[in-house]
């Protein structure tokens, strides 16, 4: 069987791990950092930093196919591995989806609707692009920011300037602020041949800047949820896209908008894992190994909920639930904000 190279041993490449041991196919993780989770289910870890070129050869040398569980990887280690064996998905996708900025011109660029935005070098560009947007806004980090952090909410002009202090001079940029009436992500897939297939639409609640839940099916008119399943498809066509990538949409009066993608299997479509036939971490797998992609068609109501830090102290009530499917991610410490698992509260389809 083939071997599938995954750059990051967290909770996502050890739940693509599993994926892919289910296809008979071993996965071998490279990551930098202790006790990675992926790491007990992975055939073999490669622990090495990403500025260690012999040990990313090595590593490219070893397998069939390279994918990853973040966009954030260096350029330079990317290069390295090119050189060796294809990554899926491809650099374009990474480049887009690596700086906010870029992300959002690409995404204008294809027609698709964004917040107003503003790239951001210093304070006096952002007081202009406040006064501009005569609005609420949210100052970003352009690059890195996950889970809500490297943001400043912007509600007067007079907190343009702790805003821009807790950017700590990194690249930024201001988005207006989207009053919305839902938020709901697209988890979709595309494979080498350009088939696409697209799981249902979930609705996602975030609690201080993390995804607390993910409901499906939304409540959102069929309308809208056709249109969202096109703009994610739009996207990986445009890419040229293999693999699974999470789409992230503001539900607004105005349509629908886009608040960004994420090139990978992504925590809002951990509900596919009781829900459908073929989850997202088997699509993915399927795709960048050159399967056709499978049906992930949905067979139950699914409320995916995360456990964040001390809600791992209702394991066992949860463990005693009729229809949760609990998925731990093996981590032995238990942090604030840390994603130490996640339930999916499940009810079949009649
Ligand atoms: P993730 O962990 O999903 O990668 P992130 O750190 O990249 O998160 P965003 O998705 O940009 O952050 O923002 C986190 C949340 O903050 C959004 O899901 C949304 O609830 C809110 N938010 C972000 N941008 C805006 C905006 N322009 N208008 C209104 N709310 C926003
Ligand atoms: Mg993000
Ligand atoms: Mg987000």
């Amino acid at each position: 069987g083939a071997t599938i190279g995954i750059l990051g041993g967290g909770q996502l490449g050890r739940m693509l791990c599993v994926a892919a041991s289910r296809l008979g196919l071993r996965c071998h993780v490279f990551e930098p950092g202790a006790n990675p989770p992926a790491a007990d289910v992975a055939h073999t870890v490669t622990r090495a930093s990403y500025e260690d070129a012999e040990a990313l050869r090595a590593f490219a040398a070893a397998v069939d196919v390279v994918t990853y569980e973040f966009e954030n990887i260096p350029t330079s280690a990317l290069d390295v591995i090119e050189e060796i064996v294809t990554i899926r998905p491809g650099r374009t996708a990474l480049s887009t989806s690596q700086d906010r900025l870029t992300e959002k011109d690409f995404l204008t660029g294809l027609g698709l609707k964004t917040a107003p935005y503003a790239a951001i070098s210093d304070l006096a560009s952002l007081r202009s692009a406040l006064a501009d947007l005569a609005s609420p806004g949210i100052l970003k980090t352009r690059r890195f920011g996950y889970d809500g952090k490297g943001q400043a909410r912007i509600l007067t002009p007079d907190q343009a300037d702790a805003a821009h202090a807790d950017m700590a001079g990194a690249p930024a940029l201001l988005e207006g602020f989207i009053e919305f009436s839902a938020e709901i992500s697209v988890i979709a897939a595309r494979g080498p041949d350009g088939s696409v297939a697209c799981f249902d639409p979930g609705e996602n609640v975030h609690e201080d800047g993390i995804l607390r839940r993910t409901t499906v099916p939304t409540s959102l008119p069929a309308a809208l949820r056709t249109d969202a399943v096109l703009i994610a498809a739009r996207i990986l066509n445009a890419l040229d896209y293999v693999g699974v990538l999470g789409v992230e949409l503001f539900v607004t009066t105005g349509g629908l908008v886009v608040n960004e993608i994420a090139p990978r299997v992504h925590n809002s479509g951990h509900w596919t894992q009781n829900g459908c036939t073929i989850d997202q971490f088997e699509q993915h797998i399927r795709a960048v190994a050159g399967w056709p992609l499978g049906d992930g068609q949905r067979h139950a109501d699914v409320t995916m909920e995360n456990l964040i830090g001390d809600d791992m102290a209702r394991l066992p009530a949860l463990a005693a639930t009729p229809g949760a499917a609990l998925h731990l991610y093996g981590k032995a410490e238990t942090r604030p904000g840390r994603k130490m698992g996640h339930v999916n509260h499940v009810t079949p389809l009649s």
